[in-house]
C-alpha cells in the first residue's frame, strides 16, 4: 500500500492524516472549522501540500463537512460507517461494536470478522436522529449553562461525583429543561453535571442503539470519547466492565484513517486548492426570504429615574427565576400608572438562592443610593423556581409565568391583546381581552427562537450574541430556512456557512426562521391582537423584533424592561392584592440568612425521587422534587382537603371491586397494565380467578418501569406504548406462570349508532409489538404468553369463544414448563359450566364496576354547586388513570382547590355524540367526544385534555376535541420527559384563566 491522505470533516474540526505505506500514521491537521469551513478546509489542504514533496496525492474523504468538499473536488466521499470500520479493522481488530459520539454526530456500529478477507464487515448501523443530545456541542453548551470554566473541568466534576441527577436526556430541550428545574429546586451543580453525562449515554443507548447489544469489544471515537465522564457513565450504561470499552489512541481521527484506508482517488492539491480559491469567491444560489423591515413597531423607553427620596407607602417586589436568568423589579405606582423603583437582571449560574440574595443586595443598594422612603414591602416569586424562591423570600405570593407574563404586558401597555415572551429557552403566546387572559400557550418541546437557541446560532457563526440583532437588519438577502424544527434549520445554515453566505444574511434568515416557527408552534391558528406585545430578554434583539413585524405586518409594542415583565408582572399581582397578612423577610433578613440546601434519594418505591431539601437557620425545613408529595405534602397548604379524590377512589375500585381471592399456591396470571387494563381489569380478574388462577398486575408505573419501557423499544412510538414495555417487563421480573397480553380489537359500544368502535392501532398489536422487543417468542416463554384477540363489541357469545379456549389452553395434562421447576401442578381442565360461570362473574363484576363509577360521578355533579368549577381530565384509559404516567395531574388540579373529575365518571354514553360524530371509529375519541360534549353544556366543566407525543390518533382527534367543546381547554402534551413545573405552571395559569373569564 502507498501512503494516502485521509480527510474527515466534521461539524466542528477538520482532521487530516497520512496514513504511510508502513500503516505508520502521521496526524497532520486538527483544525477547529469556525465559521467558514471551506476556507478551512482549504487551509487544511494548503498544510498538507506544505508537508508533502508531491502535489499528487491519493485521497480519501469523509465526514459532513467532508461532503460538501467532494462536492467541490468532485470527489466521491468515503462513508463515514466504512471509514470507521476500516481503521479499527486496521487498527484494533477486536473490535466488535463501535460507539461514536462526535460534536454534532453519533453512530453506532456492530462489527464482524469477514470469513474470507478477515476486514471487519459492518452489521448493523444506528445513525443518530437530528437531534444534538449526546453531541459534544450539547456538552458544550451546558457547560456554559453551568458556568464550568473549560469542558474538562466539567468532565472531571461529573467524573467524580457518586450519585448524578436524574434527567431525562432524549433531546437538548428536554434535558435543559430538566436541568433548570432541577438546579432551581436547589439540586447541588456537581450532580447536574454527572446527571448530564449519564443521561447523554442514556440517551444514546435508546436513541441510537434502539434494543440492540453493545457486544464487546466496543471502541469509543469521535471528539466525546475524550470526556472521561461520559466514557464512566457509558461503560455503566452499557454495562460493559473497563476492558470492555475503550477509547483508542487515534479515537478523535479515526474517521481520518480510515478515510486514507478506503482512499481511491488521485488529487492534485494544488488544483484543489485553487479550485476551492475560486469557489469561495463565488456567490452561491439560494431561495431567499424577505429583508427585515423595522419601521411600525414601538420600542417603549423606561421612564426617568424618579426624585430622590420619594415617599412610598407601598412597594412591590417581583423575583422571576427563569431558565436561565434571574430578574426582580421593584415597583410601585405614580400617578396611576405603575413604575420601576429599582430592578436586576443576572444569570443564575446554577446556584438559584445565590443569584437571588445578590439581585436583593443589587435592589436594596439602588433603593439607597435612590433615597426612596418605603413604607411595606409585598412580594411575589415567578418563573420555574418560583416555589423554593417564595419559601426563601417568604413571598405572600407565588404566581405561575403566564399570569406574571401577562402583568408585566398590561403594566405597560394596558390595551395589549397579544403576548409573545421569548424567554432563555421557553416561550408564551397569551391572549388578553380587556385584561383578562382567554388563552395561553407554553412551548411544548421546540426550542427555536429562544434565548439559548440564538445564543448557540450566534456561538455556531462566531458573533458575539450582542451584535446577532444588526447583524440581521444588515442582511440583505436571508435564506429561506426550514422554521419546522430548530435542528434542521441549524444544518442548513451549517450548509450556508459552508458555502460563504454572509453572516449577516444568515442572522436574518435565522431570526425570521424562529419567528415563524414561534407564530406556527406557539400561536397556531389563534387569533393575533392588533396590539402585540413582544417580551423576553429575546425582544431585546433588534433582528428579532424586526421579524415578527416582517412576518406580521403589524405594529409591535417592546415595554420598557423586556427582560423584566415576569417580575414586573408578580410585582403588579402583588401590588394589586397587597395581602393583609405580611409575610416577606425582608431585603435585610433575607441577605442576613444563613440557610441550607441538601438532597437525598427517597427510597420509598421505585420512583427513588431526588429530594431536595432547602432549611433556613433555626427555620422549618422545606422539600421539593417528591413526586408523592410524601415529605413537601405535610407544609403545603390543602386547599384541596375537603374535594373527593375521584382518581384514588377509582383506581380503589378497579383494583378491589372482585372480592374473590385465589386458593394458596394456585398457578399465576400476571396481567400488565396497559392498553384497556384500566378499563377491563375487574372482568380479567374476576374471570381468572374464578377459574382457580392467581391474578398478579404489574407495579404501578414507576420510574423504573418508565426507564425500562424506553430503553427496550425498537422503534419510537408514542409514550404508552414504551410503558406498556416497562409493563410487560415488570410482570417478567414478577415470574408468574403465565402473561396475559391481549390485543383488544375492539372495545364494547359507546352509542349503537357509531360505525365502529376500534382500539388504536398500537393497543391491537400491541402483543405483536411488544413479543417482538422483547424477543417472547423464544423457547423459554413457550406456551406461557397469551395473547387472545378481543372484540368486546361482539358480546358475550364472542369472550365465551376466545376466552373458553384460551383457558383450556393452560389447563389439564402436564406442563413441560412446571416439571422440575418447583411450579405447581397445572389445573384440571374447566367444564363448560365453570368456564360460563366464570365469565358471567367477570361480566357482571365490570358491569357493577360501570355503574359505580357513573354512581359515583352523578352523585360528584349533583353536589357541586351551580358556581362551582371542576376539571374534567379526558384522556385515553392508560395515562388518565396512571398517576404517574400522568404527573398527577388529578392531584395538581385539586392543589388548586379544583375538583378533578376523571372522564368516565360522565355519563358518556347518555352525550349523544352519535349525531355528529358516528363516522369516528376509534372508541377512545368518541369517549372524548362524549365528555366534550357533556363539559360544553354545563357551565362549572372544564376541559383538561391529557395527549400524547408521537400519537397519530390525537393529531387529528385533537381539532375534532376543538370542535366539540368549543371553549379554551388545557391539552397536556405527555411523554417521559414532561416536567413537573411546566404541568404546574400550566394548570395554575389554565385556572386563573377560567376564573378570571
Ligand atoms: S414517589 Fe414518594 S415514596 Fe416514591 S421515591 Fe418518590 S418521594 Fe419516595
Ligand atoms: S392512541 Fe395514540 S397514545 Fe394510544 S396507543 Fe395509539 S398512538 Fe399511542
Amino acid at each position: 500500500m502507498q501512503s494516502a491522505v485521509g480527510i474527515d470533516g466534521g461539524a466542528s474540526t477538520i482532521k487530516v492524516v497520512c496514513v504511510h505505506a508502513d500503516q505508520s500514521i502521521d496526524v497532520v491537521a486538527v483544525v477547529p472549522v469556525g465559521s467558514r469551513p471551506l476556507e478551512t478546509a482549504r487551509d487544511a489542504l494548503r498544510m498538507l501540500r506544505e508537508r508533502l514533496p508531491d502535489a499528487r496525492v491519493r485521497i480519501g474523504i469523509t465526514g459532513t463537512a467532508g461532503r460538501t468538499l467532494c462536492e467541490v473536488l468532485g470527489l466521491q466521499p468515503v462513508d463515514e460507517s466504512t471509514a470507521l470500520a476500516a481503521a479499527l479493522g486496521l487498527l484494533h481488530p477486536e473490535t466488535r461494536s463501535v460507539v461514536e459520539m462526535g460534536m454534532e454526530s453519533q453512530r453506532f456500529l456492530t462489527l464482524t470478522p469477514d470469513e474470507v478477507s478477515g476486514r471487519l464487515r459492518i452489521d448493523e448501523v444506528g445513525m443518530g436522529h437530528k437531534c444534538a443530545a449526546g453531541s459534544g456541542s450539547f456538552l458544550e453548551h451546558m457547560r456554559k449553562r453551568l458556568n464550568y470554566a473549560t469542558i474538562e473541568e466539567f468532565a472531571t466534576v461529573a467524573e467524580q461525583t457518586e450519585q448524578p441527577a436524574t434527567l431525562s436526556g432524549r433531546c437538548g430541550v428536554f434535558t435543559e429543561s430538566d436541568i433548570v428545574h432541577l438546579y432551581q429546586k436547589g439540586t447541588p451543580r456537581e450532580r447536574i453535571a454527572a446527571g448530564i453525562h449519564q443521561a447523554i449515554c442514556r440517551n444514546y443507548r435508546c436513541a441510537m442503539m434502539k434494543g440492540r447489544e453493545a457486544v464487546a469489544k466496543v471502541a469509543f471515537v469521535g471528539g466525546v470519547s475524550l470526556n472521561p465522564a461520559v466514557t464512566k457513565y457509558l461503560r455503566q450504561e452499557l454495562g460493559l466492565t473497563d476492558g470492555n470499552l475503550f477509547v483508542p489512541p487515534h479515537a478523535r481521527t479515526m474517521g481520518a484513517i480510515g478515510a486514507a484506508l478506503r482512499a481511491e482517488a488521485e488529487l492534485d492539491l494544488d488544483a484543489a486548492i485553487r479550485l476551492l480559491d475560486e469557489r469561495l469567491a463565488l456567490p452561491v444560489d439560494y431561495p431567499v426570504a424577505p429583508r427585515l423591515v423595522l419601521e411600525r413597531t414601538e420600542i417603549l423607553r423606561p421612564a426617568e429615574e424618579y426624585p430622590i427620596g420619594l415617599k412610598v407607602p407601598l412597594a412591590a417586589l417581583g423575583v422571576d427565576i427563569g431558565s436561565v436568568s434571574t430578574k426582580a423589579a421593584l415597583i410601585t405606582q405614580v400617578d396611576g400608572k405603575y413604575q420601576v423603583l429599582a430592578s436586576h437582571y443576572r444569570r443564575t449560574d446554577g446556584d438559584p438562592l445565590a443569584a437571588v440574595r445578590d439581585t436583593l443586595a443589587i435592589i436594596r443598594r439602588q433603593v439607597e443610593e435612590r433615597g426612596y422612603q418605603i413604607g411595606r414591602v409585598v412580594a411575589a416569586t415567578t418563573g420555574s423556581g418560583r416555589y423554593l424562591t417564595g419559601d426563601y423570600l417568604g413571598a405572600e405570593l407565588v404566581k405561575n409565568e403566564i399570569t406574571a407574563q401577562a402583568n408585566g404586558a398590561l403594566a405597560f401597555t394596558p390595551e395589549v391583546e397579544s403576548v409573545f415572551e421569548i424567554g432563555g429557552q421557553d416561550s408564551k403566546y397569551i391572549a388578553l381581552k380587556d385584561g383578562v387572559i382567554t388563552d395561553f400557550e407554553m412551548n411544548k418541546a421546540c426550542a427555536a427562537g429562544t434565548g439559548a437557541f440564538l445564543e448557540k446560532q450566534a456561538a455556531n457563526l462566531g458573533i458575539p450574541l450582542e451584535e446577532f440583532g444588526d447583524r440581521a437588519l444588515a442582511g440583505q438577502h436571508p435564506p429561506e430556512l426550514d422554521w419546522q424544527c430548530t435542528v434542521f434549520s441549524e444544518s442548513a445554515v451549517h450548509h450556508y456557512r459552508q458555502n460563504n453566505v454572509p453572516v449577516e444574511d444568515l442572522c436574518a434568515g435565522i431570526c425570521l426562521a424562529s419567528v415563524r416557527n414561534y407564530l406556527s408552534k406557539n400561536v397556531g391558528n389563534r387569533p393575533i391582537g392588533k396590539v402585540v406585545g413582544f417580551q423576553g430578554a429575546v425582544a431585546f434583539n433588534r433582528g428579532m423584533v424586526a421579524a415578527y413585524e416582517t412576518m406580521l405586518g403589524r405594529r409591535i409594542v417592546v415595554p420598557p424592561y423586556p427582560h423584566l415583565t415576569g417580575a414586573i408582572g408578580a410585582a403588579k399581582i402583588a401590588y394589586e392584592e397587597a395581602p393583609a397578612k405580611a409575610t416577606f423577610r425582608g431585603f435585610d433578613a433575607v441577605l442576613e440568612a444563613r440557610y441550607t440546601i441538601d438532597s437525598f434519594e427517597c427510597k420509598g418505591c421505585a420512583n427513588r425521587c431526588d429530594v431536595n431539601t432547602f432549611q433556613m437557620e433555626g427555620g422549618e425545613k422545606f422539600y421539593y422534587n417528591d413526586r408523592c408529595e410524601k415529605f413537601s405534602g405535610r407544609q403545603k397548604r390543602r386547599v384541596a382537603a375537603d374535594l373527593p379524590d375521584l382518581f384514588a377512589e377509582r383506581e380503589n375500585l378497579l383494583l378491589s371491586i372482585y372480592p374473590g381471592k385465589a386458593p394458596e399456591g394456585a398457578p399465576r396470571i400476571g396481567i400488565p397494565r396497559v392498553g384497556t387494563f384500566n378499563d377491563h381489569y375487574p372482568f380479567y380478574q374476576a374471570f381468572f380467578t374464578e377459574l382457580g388462577f392467581e391474578v398478579v398486575p404489574s407495579d404501578a408505573t414507576n420510574t423504573q418501569i418508565v426507564r425500562d419501557g424506553v430503553r427496550t423499544v425498537a422503534a419510537e412510538p408514542c409514550f404508552p406504548v414504551k410503558v406498556a414495555h416497562g409493563h410487560v417487563i415488570d410482570i417478567l421480573r414478577k415470574k408468574t406462570d403465565y402473561i396475559f397480553l391481549p390485543a383488544v380489537m375492539r372495545a364494547e359500544w359507546l352509542e349503537e349508532e357509531f360505525c365502529e368502535s376500534q382500539s388504536c392501532p398500537y393497543i391491537q398489536g400491541l402483543p405483536e409489538v411488544i413479543g417482538a422487543a422483547l424477543r417472547l417468542e423464544e423457547p423459554q416463554y413457550a406456551g406461557k404468553v397469551l395473547t387472545p384477540r378481543l372484540f368486546f363489541n361482539r358480546g358475550r357469545r364472542h369472550l365465551r369463544r376466545e376466552l373458553g379456549r384460551l383457558v383450556r389452553q393452560i389447563s389439564g395434562g402436564t406442563d413441560p414448563h412446571r416439571n422440575g421447576n418447583g411450579h405447581p401442578a397445572r389445573l384440571a381442565s374447566p367444564s363448560a359450566r365453570q368456564i360460563d360461570r366464570a365469565l358471567d362473574v367477570a361480566m357482571e363484576t365490570l358491569a357493577q364496576f360501570r355503574r359505580r363509577l357513573s354512581e359515583r360521578g352523578r352523585e360528584v355533579l349533583a353536589a357541586l354547586p351551580a358556581d362551582a368549577l371542576a376539571f374534567v381530565v379526558l384522556g385515553r384509559p392508560y395515562t388518565l388513570h396512571d398517576a404517574a404516567a400522568n404527573m398527577h395531574i388529578g392531584k395538581k388540579i385539586q392543589d388548586l382547590g379544583i375538583l378533578a373529575i376523571p372522564q368516565d365518571m360522565l355519563p358518556l354514553a347518555e352525550a349523544g355524540t352519535a349525531d355528529t360524530w358516528n363516522l369516528i371509529y376509534a372508541r377512545q375519541i368518541q369517549n372524548r367526544l362524549a365528555a366534550a360534549r357533556l363539559i360544553r353544556q354545563d357551565p362549572r366543566l372544564r376541559a383538561v385534555v391529557l395527549t400524547y407525543f408521537g400519537c397519530g390518533p390525537d393529531s387529528f382527534a385533537n381539532q375534532f376535541l376543538r370542535d366539540e367543546l368549543n371553549e379554551p381547554a388545557y391539552v397536556m402534551q405527555i411523554d417521559e420527559h414532561t416536567a413537573d413545573a411546566g404541568v404546574i405552571t400550566r394548570i395554575e395559569a389554565f385556572a386563573d384563566t377560567v376564573r378570571a373569564g
